[in-house]
């Protein structure tokens, strides 16, 4: 869990700028065809033929969106490319390729670096981007990541946040809450090792949402399902910060309510199981819990029948007139308004 004292420790220094640079990249292969020129230049050359490109970024800072005390660096490259291809996706993208920019403090040796770039590198090979670019710097504590990613739509796939209609049916893929209970195990194990660092944790009884917050996947299977259904959602977002805050974004831009419905709400039982543990409300874990990276979107009911039965989709609920607002509808049939931070009991 924690570092190994006893690991090779190469200050980087000792590399320079560039030679740190052409030392984390190397073995990055590129594998698109959009590639012209990767890195090495001034800038990437990309030759992106037509379709739409979407663009998005992401920055993530150390004590504040990750704690290395559990967090393998391998991980969090992993991680640091999952949360910018599930931005890609949510537009109804390929994703192509990213950017990485990263500013560390001396604290940190190569071989950390490394680390972090073998999870960068993994997920480049898994999800098919290829890494083009990026800005290497010193910070005066922690680790700075920054990401950017590219990806290609045509017009007729592009899916905003802002289609969704009366009517419409509310999708959400896989299962919600993982991530978040994950979270509240690794923080209760790393309260327990600082008391008594001999005390080797048990996570096997936790692996799936220990997983779900080390290591998420983007729902880039989703975008291909979606096209093999033949399936265009009128309004899509990908779910970072819990099912309730996304709901209320696509409500807004779209400008519609919606009835979200308690019982159909996707939970794993680990996530059930945990939640018992630590005494917490399953529902408000999935409503407000973050970092689950699946996709919610919404479909004309038309579509009903291609979608139904999906293992990896839940209809959860449909849209309403905006005046209706956005309400969760409990199991026992009463009406709440959903706010960001899951629901307003008053
Ligand atoms: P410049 O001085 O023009 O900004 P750099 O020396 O910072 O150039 O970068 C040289 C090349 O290495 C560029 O192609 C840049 O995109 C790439 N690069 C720099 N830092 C990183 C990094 N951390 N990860 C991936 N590529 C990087
Ligand atoms: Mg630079």
């Amino acid at each position: 869990m924690l570092e190994d004292k006893n690991k090779e420790r190469t200050p980087l220094e000792q590399l320079g700028e560039f030679g740190l640079i052409d030392h984390l990249t190397q073995h990055f292969a590129i594998q698109r065809p959009e590639t012209v020129t990767g890195i090495g230049d001034d800038a990437a050359v990309l030759d992106l033929r037509g379709a739409e490109t979407v663009l998005t970024t992401d920055m993530i800072v150390e004590g504040v969106h990750f704690d290395l005390a559990y967090m393998p660096l391998k991980h969090l490259g992993y991680k640091a490319v999952m949360v910018n291809l599930s931005d890609v996706y949510a537009m109804n993208a390929r994703a192509t390729h990213i950017t990485v920019s990263v500013a560390v403090s001396n604290r940190f040796p190569l071989e950390a670096l490394e680390e972090l770039y073998a999870g960068i590198q993994r997920a480049c090979k898994v999800y098919g981007v290829d890494l083009v670019g990026g800005d290497t710097t010193s910070s005066k504590t922690g680790m700075i990541l920054s990401l950017t990613a590219l990806g290609q739509v045509t017009g007729a796939n592009k899916t905003l946040r802002s289609g969704a209609r009366p009517n419409d049916l509310l999708v959400v893929t896989g299962d919600l809450g993982g991530a978040y209970m994950g979270l509240q195990v690794l923080e209760r194990e790393k309260e327990v090792f600082k008391v008594n660092p001999n005390n080797q944790p048990d996570l096997e009884p936790y692996s799936y949402i220990v997983e779900r917050q080390l290591k998420p996947e983007a729902r880039k299977d989703i975008i291909g399902l979606l096209e093999e259904l033949q399936v265009r959602p009128t309004a899509m977002i990908d779910i970072s910060d819990g099912l309730s805050s996304e709901i209320l974004h696509l409500c807004k831009h779209s400008a519609v309510g919606c009835h979200l419905y308690e019982d159909k709400i996707p939970l794993d039982p680990t996530v059930i199981a945990a939640c018992e543990e630590f005494q917490m409300d399953s529902t408000l874990v999935a409503l407000s819990g973050g970092e689950d990276y699946e996709l919610l979107f919404t479909v004309a009911q038309g579509d009903f029948d291609k979608i139904k039965g999906n293992p990896h989709l839940s209809v959860i609920g449909h849209i309403t007139e905006k005046e209706m607002g956005a309400q969760l509808i409990t199991r026992s049939n009463a009406q709440i308004p959903l706010t960001a931070q899951g629901w307003n009991a008053f």
